[in-house]
């Protein structure tokens, strides 16, 4: 369970995060979706805790962590670019976070078969990243993020450098993966088309504002405001 209460945040004097307001129930997957520059990436890096907000509240699961580091959210999050150690083989990069919760050894090596299997990459521990495909080294990520057994999933436009093809294969992917664990996840993109097809709601963004939130058809059929049915409406 998340809920952000009148979250604000200002980079100098441009505020990317205007009174920010929203809940998300446990086990859902949300999409969070506006233009470029929106504040879409703003949001997951300040319940990350990556950025501290300047005003308002993140709550996570009922707790209030606005003076959490960001180790002890309970965050797992897969991003775009710079998802995996270059350096490290595949079985290392899915170690490193329980490593350093400082698991022992044969309850990481059955943790990583785990993932591996979960992701559909079972024997692919000795890899190293720039040996796999894309796709591949997206499904490694999540199951990295997923290693120390996250409360909540963020993923920033996760799939935005993978051809229109894979792309679609692991859209559908993560939608099944996501609902095999039941894990609360905030997924972001710019791209209308993934959000609906992905989320079982929307968070609509615009110049820092959530415009709209709710179930991706009932924002189709009814957009709040002129700007949400301008956006949703537009073929990607
Ligand atoms: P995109 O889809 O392009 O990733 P976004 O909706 O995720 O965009 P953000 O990355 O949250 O948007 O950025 C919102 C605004 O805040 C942008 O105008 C950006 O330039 C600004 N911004 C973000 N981080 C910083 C920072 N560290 N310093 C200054 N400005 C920032």
């Amino acid at each position: 369970y998340i809920e952000l209460k009148n979250i604000n945040k200002s980079f100098g004097d441009f505020q990317a995060s205007k009174d920010v307001n929203f809940a998300i129930e446990k086990g859902k997957l949300v999409g969070l979706l506006g233009p470029s520059g929106s504040g879409k990436t703003t949001i997951l890096r300040m319940l990350a805790g990556l950025e501290h907000q300047d005003s308002g509240d993140i709550c996570i699961n009922g707790n209030v962590v606005n003076d959490l580091p960001s180790s002890q959210r309970g965050i797992g999050f897969v991003f775009q670019n710079y998802a995996l150690f270059p350096y490290l083989t595949v079985y290392d990069n899915i170690a490193y976070g329980l490593k350093i919760q400082k698991k022992d050894k044969k309850f990481i090596k059955q943790r990583v078969t785990e993932l591996l299997d979960l992701v559909g990459l079972p024997g692919l521990e000795k890899r190293y990243p720039d040996q796999l495909s894309g796709g591949q080294r997206q499904r490694i990520a999540l199951a990295r993020a997923l290693a120390p057994n996250p409360e909540v999933l963020l993923l920033d436009e996760p799939f935005a450098a993978i051809d229109a093809k894979v792309r679609q294969e692991l859209r559908t992917w993560l939608r099944e993966t996501i609902d095999k664990i039941g894990i609360t996840s905030i997924f972001v993109t710019h791209d209308q088309d993934e959000a609906i097809e992905v989320a079982d709601e929307i968070i609509i963004t615009n110049e820092g504002r959530v415009e709209q939130m709710g179930d991706p058809v009932e924002i189709y059929l009814h957009p709040k405001t002129p700007f949400v049915a301008q956006f949703i409406g537009k073929s990607s």
